[in-house]
Order: structure tokens, then sequence, then C-alpha cells
């Protein structure tokens, strides 16, 4: 954990990069932030004359693009690459990959990458900030943000809420992000899904586990997972009509009180049923907003909001 009062370091890699202050500071700068997306025109020319590079070398269509719309907000110059089309189809390794981009001198490289620790290896070989946009099984840091930052708007605060994450657990960096973010923010938070989806040492991130949803009701907020089935080489459930029939969230297990969230994509009618998603009590659409205006914040802490940088500014 960092422990410089709220500032940021120059990466954002993992939650563990920041501490409750520093979360709050994030979320503070992004209240701002989503006033400007308010308004007709919404640009702010903090990064004027700064380029920011998105690399994704895994799907993504709500990160790619608020990542997208963050730095063309804050008047950054983005360049994004996918891999299919790019050289990375043709063999060029992730370090060859950075060094060239590293050419346009960016000011922060934004990373997607199936493999856990891409974005560190990324940081030791670049100048620039690098933001973690997902890694693999490991963390998926600006998810964990804007699903804080909903919520605080929802509920004022996240001291003592009770925060149920469901599903499959062990594929999840989401998972891995919010049990930190959660508790860091003074939420209790219990994960729950299968035990075969359900890391062994998973107590030790500051959460409880269940192996049923008898309990659920306790819950203030049932955050869902997705099923990733891309990340499961062996048989994990028996089928995806069982893994519903025990825990697939519907209005049957679903209380009225109950905050639902997703951070999509959504595998309807396995992990969520379609009333559910459509409910008045689903936050999946707030979640998605809140992207722009957290990734913003993101960018504007890293490149300008540090006390050095902000001195010559
Ligand atoms: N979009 C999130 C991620 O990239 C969650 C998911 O894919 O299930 O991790």
């Amino acid at each position: 954990m960092n422990a410089n009062g709220g500032r940021i370091g120059r990466h954002l890699i993992s939650i563990d990069d920041l501490d409750r202050a520093g979360i709050e500071r994030i979320l503070d700068r992004a209240e701002s932030f989503a006033e400007v997306s308010g308004r007709e025109i919404k640009k702010v020319p903090a990064l004027r004359g700064r380029t920011v590079v998105n690399l994704f070398y895994e799907a993504s269509t709500r990160t790619s693009s608020s990542f997208e719309l963050a730095a063309k907000r804050l008047s950054a110059d983005v360049v994004s690459i996918r891999s299919a089309g790019s050289s990375v189809d043709k063999g060029e390794s992730l370090k060859d990959t950075v060094q060239t981009l590293s050419a346009y001198d960016p000011a922060a490289i934004v990373i997607r990458s199936p493999h856990a620790g891409a974005a560190q290896l990324v940081a030791g070989w670049t100048e620039a900030s690098v933001v973690n946009a997902g890694d693999g099984k490991h963390e998926h840091p600006t998810q964990a943000l804007l699903d804080v930052f909903t919520l605080r708007r929802r509920l004022g605060s996240l001291d003592g809420a009770n925060i149920w994450i469901v599903g499959d657990v062990l594929h999840s960096r989401v998972a891995r992000s919010n049990i930190l973010a959660f508790t860091r923010m003074g939420a209790i938070v219990t994960v729950a899904g299968p035990p075969t989806l359900i890391p062994r040492d998973i107590e030790a991130l500051g959460c409880d586990s269940s192996a049923t949803l008898d309990r659920l009701e306790a819950a203030d907020v049932v955050y869902v997972l997705r099923m990733q089935q891309e990340r499961m080489r062996e048989s994990f459930v028996p089928s995806l009509r069982e893994y519903a029939a025990r825990y697939q969230i519907n209005p049957a297990r679903l209380s009225r009180r109950q905050l639902l969230m997703h951070p999509g994509p959504v595998n309807r009618g396995v992990e969520l049923s379609a009333e559910a998603i459509d409910s008045p009590q689903a936050m999946i659409g707030e979640q998605v907003k809140a992207g722009v205006a957290v990734r913003m914040a993101v960018l504007y802490e890293l490149l300008v909001g540090s006390p050095i940088l902000a001195a010559v500014a």
C-alpha cells in the first residue's frame, strides 16, 4: 500500500497501489469529471499536447471505449492499438511493441493483456505511466474504482455495507481488485460460488467465503461475475444449466432492497436472469457510465495530479 497521503504513484497496476485516501481522491476527482461529461462540450484541456497509448491484447468493449473517451475528453492525442491487425499478430513481442510505441514519447500506456503481470512488466520498459486495464486473472483496478464510485454515489459511503461477490471468482481479476477496494473502503465482503470456482486462499484478501447462497439475504449489494469460459481449461461445473440452477441471480434470490451489479459482459440466462438484468435495482448501466469519469480521474491523477508535476504545470 502506498503511504503518501492519498497521492497516487507513477503507475496504477493494482488496487494495492492505493490507500483509502488515494481511492477517495480519485473518486472526488471523478465527480468533477462526471460534471464535465454532462456538458454539451465534454472536454477539458488538461492533457493537451500529451499522448496516451491504449494497447489492448484481449477482447474489450467497455474498458477500451471508456479509456479512449477519457483520454480524448482530457484533450490528449490518443493512439489505440488492438492485437488483431497490429504487428502483434505478426509475432512482435510485447516488449518490442512497447519500445516501438515509446518512440512517440507517450505520457501514459493503458494495457489490457491476457497475461497476469503484463502491466507490471510494461512499467519496467517505458518512461510512460502505465495503467493496468486488466491483466489475465490478476487485477482490473479501474473496474474496481468505477464500482466503488457507483456505489458511493448510491449509498453515500461503503462503510459497513455488506457486499456479496457471486460466481466465478477463480478466473476473475475483477473479484480480486474489488475485494481489495471494497474492504479498503470499509465494506464487509463475502465471495460465493461453487467450491471449484473459489480460490482456496481467498480469505487472505480480507473477505469471507460461502459455497451456497443460503445467507445471500444479508447482502446489501449483490455483485455478480461472468462465467469466464475462455479461461476454463477443464470443467469446473457439471454444466451451465446446473450452475444457473444453484447460483443464478434472479428475482427469486434477490430481494427488492438489494442492489445488483455486474462488470459486463453478461451471459444472459447464466449468471443473471433477464428479469434481474432489467430490474430497477440493477446498476449495470450506471457502472458503464461511471467508467469514463473514473478513467479520466485516473489519467489526470497520474499525469497531472502529482505534487511535483503540479508545481511545474
Ligand atoms: N469486463 C471484465 C473484465 O475484463 C469482466 C469480464 O470480462 O467478465 O475482466
